[in-house]
C-alpha cells in the first residue's frame, strides 16, 4: 500500500503539545507503512499568518525528530489551483456571492444551528443582481450542488469511526472563497490533498465535521477520496481540547529551554503525558 500523510498547520501561532501529538501520528503512520510524510503550511489567511510562526514550526518538527519528505509547500503559493476550482464551480452555477457580515448572520433569527454554530441562513442565495463591487465571499449552494450530482450517497472511511455517510448539509452553505482570502480552508485543503496525492488524512477529530464538506467537494471536483484517521485529541485539565488558553508552554518554549524533543516525542508515543494532560479515548 502506498501511503502519503501530511501535517498541515496554519502558521497563526506557535505550536503546542496538541500539534506535536497530531504531527507525530501523521509522521509515524507514514513511516510504519514505508510511506511519505510531507509538510504543508496553510497560510492563505494573510492577516493572521506570520513568517516567524513558519520558522518556529520547521524548527519544532526537526527538534521532535519528525523529518518530512520533499519540499515544504505553502498554500499562499498555490492560489491558482484554488482559483481554477472556484471558476469551475462558479461556471456550474454552484456558488453565490454573499454580502452578509458575521453580525448579520448571528442576528438572523432564522439561522439554524449545526455542530459548529449557526448555519448560514441563505440570505444571499438567489440574489437577482448582486453588486460584486461590494465586499463579498463566495458560498457553495449545497442543495444545488448535491442535486447537480443526482443526490448521491457520499461515503468516506475513517480508521476510528469506520464507514461514514457524508452529510454536507450539516455545515450549511459553507464559504469557499473568503472576503479577505482567495480561498477558504475547506476548498484549499481538499484541492491540495488531492493534488499532492495524500492517501491518508491524519488529523484531529475536531476536524471530523469538516470532512462532510470535503467529501462533497471531492465529488464535485472529481477528486479521489483519501482514507481518514481523525485521531482523539489531547485534553487539558478541564477536559476540553488542549489549546493555548490552557497555558501549556509552546513547543518553541520547551525547545529553547533545552528540553530534548526526541525524548518528548518518545514519551508521547508511549502515552506518558505531562501532568494535567490526557488523551481522549478513541
Ligand atoms: N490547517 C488546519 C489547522 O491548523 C489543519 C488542516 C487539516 O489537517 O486538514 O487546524
Amino acid at each position: 500500500m502506498v501511503v502519503h500523510t501530511r501535517f498541515a498547520p496554519s502558521p497563526t501561532g506557535r505550536l503546542h503539545l496538541g500539534h506535536a501529538w497530531s504531527a507525530l501520528q501523521a509522521h509515524d503512520f507514514a513511516r510504519a507503512n514505508g510511506g511519505a510524510f510531507t509538510l504543508r503550511i496553510e497560510d492563505i489567511d494573510g492577516t493572521r499568518s506570520r513568517p516567524e510562526h513558519v520558522e518556529a514550526i520547521l524548527r519544532d518538527l526537526e527538534w521532535l525528530g519528525l523529518g518530512w519528505d520533499g519540499e515544504v509547500t505553502f498554500q499562499s503559493r498555490r492560489l491558482a489551483l484554488y482559483e481554477a476550482a472556484l471558476d469551475d464551480l462558479r461556471a456550474r452555477g454552484l456558488l453565490y456571492p454573499c454580502f452578509c457580515t458575521r453580525a448579520d448572520i448571528a442576528a438572523s433569527l432564522t439561522a439554524p444551528h449545526g455542530p459548529e454554530g449557526p448555519l448560514y441562513p441563505g440570505t444571499c442565495r438567489g440574489l437577482d443582481a448582486p453588486d460584486l463591487s461590494k465586499p463579498h465571499c463566495w458560498r457553495l449552494d449545497v442543495a444545488k450542488a448535491l442535486a447537480s450530482l443526482g443526490d448521491p450517497e457520499l461515503l468516506w472511511h475513517d480508521a476510528f469511526a469506520g464507514q461514514v455517510r457524508a452529510d454536507p448539509a450539516s455545515a450549511g452553505d459553507v464559504v469557499l472563497a473568503r472576503k479577505d482570502a482567495p480561498a477558504s480552508y475547506h476548498l484549499a485543503v481538499t484541492v491540495d490533498d488531492a493534488a499532492q496525492g495524500v492517501t491518508h488524512v491524519v488529523r484531529g477529530v475536531d476536524l471530523f465535521a469538516a470532512t462532510h464538506v470535503h467529501r462533497l467537494l471531492q465529488a464535485l471536483l472529481g477528486l479521489p477520496t483519501p482514507e481518514y484517521r481523525h485521531h482523539p485529541l489531547l485534553l487539558g485539565p478541564d477536559g476540553t481540547r488542549l489549546a493555548k488558553r490552557h497555558g501549556a508552554p509552546s513547543l518553541e518554549a520547551m525547545r529553547l529551554a533545552g528540553e530534548d524533543g526526541r525524548a518528548l516525542a518518545e514519551r508521547l508515543r508511549n502515552g506518558q503525558l505531562p501532568v494535567g494532560i490526557a488523551a481522549a479515548q478513541a
